[in-house]
């Protein structure tokens, strides 16, 4: 199984954030899972490569070349492939993976998860998408997704594209139990 794996890249944020960052890498190796990630060297990003590969797994980072130039991408992720945009990179994150997975993070974390969920309505990716709700981090996020179904901004159906857990432990269930989605979901348009 390979999952994407959206984080932040702040070093500042609570250990507990890096806690869980770590837990979630252990449980991804000890279930042999493949990572894709942004290809970072610090925050959680870096704890969860660093974590990686000290226990034997398997990372690959996506990364703009312009990160790389500023030398951001992380030095010991030896598959690394190199966008020119950071459209680019986003889409090729989506690309050919089982599942994401989205931690803690900033308002890059936060265009990834909210892109991957606009093509996930629009039926365009499919996988299940895992948002790991470290400390309630994600409630506000929550609230206002529920928000959207509740004023009909979005449809019913659409409450099933996501799940929420709240501990690293539970991810890799909430992947393997999630609901299908299929090309039909364009279907569920609020136009109509
Ligand atoms: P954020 O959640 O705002 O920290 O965003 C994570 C995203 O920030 C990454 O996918 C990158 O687009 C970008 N980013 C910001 N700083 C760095 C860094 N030092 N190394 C790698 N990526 C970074």
């Amino acid at each position: 199984m390979k999952v994407c794996v959206y984080c932040a890249s702040s070093v500042k944020v609570d250990k507990l954030y890096f806690d869980a960052t770590e837990t979630l890498a252990l449980e991804f190796v000890k279930a042999n899972m493949e990572v894709v990630y942004g290809g970072g060297a610090i925050g959680l990003m870096g704890k969860l490569a660093d974590t990686i590969l000290l226990n034997g797994g398997k990372i690959k980072g996506i990364m703009p070349r312009f990160m790389n130039e500023v030398e951001w991408a992380h030095k010991n992720v030896t598959d690394f492939e190199f966008t020119e945009t950071m459209h680019e990179r986003k889409a090729k994150f989506l690309e050919d993976i089982d599942g994401l997975v989205t931690l803690p993070g900033g308002s890059g974390t936060l265009e990834e998860l909210l892109e991957a969920i606009t093509l996930k309505r629009l039926g365009q990716f499919t996988k299940p998408i895992v948002i790991l709700n470290t400390n309630g981090f994600y409630d506000p996020l929550r609230e206002m997704l529920e928000r959207c179904v509740r004023e009909h901004f979005m449809h019913e159906k659409h409450l099933a594209m996501w799940s929420f857990v709240d501990r690293p432990e539970e991810v890799i269930e909430a992947l393997v139990s999630a609901a299908s989605w299929d090309e039909s979901a364009i279907n569920f348009a609020t136009n109509k």
